[in-house]
């Protein structure tokens, strides 16, 4: 079995826990509270190995630390991705703040983490607050190709998805873990 170190980051309240909650335990909480320091969490996933002769599947095991976004805890990041194989780095697409932030993050890890093999995934959480009938009801403060440019142009895997429903939760960790298969 293979094991990797994945932190969270991001402004406070984007929905890094409840991205965590979604994947390990399939559940969301409206009113869930916030982080206090740093919660760690594990959780597997299966990956296909094609390359071998005979086709297997590998457990791959993600230890998560999900950091609290709050300014007062900013100095414990680099503690918690200073070991870490990915990066999912969250942003709420109904608060463009909060891709500002992201982006400093990004900044941040491309800086202090000289590691190559760092998997950075922008994450942009709560598309269930968008609506397809583009109506009063569309909250959705960043484009979505705003997102895919800056991510492609700085190397991040990338994708928008909802911890409230669970549209594309599963799929981030899926893809981060046969990244880091191929590294
Ligand atoms: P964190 O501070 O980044 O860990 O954010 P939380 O996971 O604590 O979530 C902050 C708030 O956003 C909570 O009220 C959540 O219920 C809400 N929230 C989180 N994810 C989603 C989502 O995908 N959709 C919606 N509509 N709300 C969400
Ligand atoms: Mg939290």
């Amino acid at each position: 079995m293979l094991q990797f170190k994945l932190v969270l980051l991001g402004d406070s309240s984007v929905g890094k826990s409840s991205i965590v909650n979604r994947f390990v335990k399939d559940s969301f909480d409206e009113f869930r509270e916030s982080t206090i320091g740093a919660a760690f969490l594990s959780q597997t996933v299966t990956i296909n190995d094609n390359d071998s002769d005979v086709a297997q599947e590998i457990t791959v095991k993600f230890e998560i630390w999900d950091t609290a976004g709050q300014e007062r805890y900013k100095s414990l990041a680099p503690m918690y991705y200073r070991n870490a194989n990915a990066a999912l780095v969250v942003y709420d697409i109904t608060q463009a703040d909060s891709l500002e932030k992201a982006r400093s993050w990004v900044q941040e890890l491309k800086n202090k983490v000289d590691d190559d093999s760092l998997v950075i995934y922008l994450v942009g959480n709560k598309i269930d607050l968008v609506s397809n009938n583009n109506d009063d009801q569309d909250k959705r403060a960043v484009e979505r190709s705003v997102a895919e440019t800056y991510a492609e142009e700085n190397n991040l895997l990338f994708s928008e998805v909802s911890a409230k429903t669970g549209e594309g939760i599963k799929q981030v960790f899926q893809s981060i873990a046969e990244n880091l298969y191929q590294i």
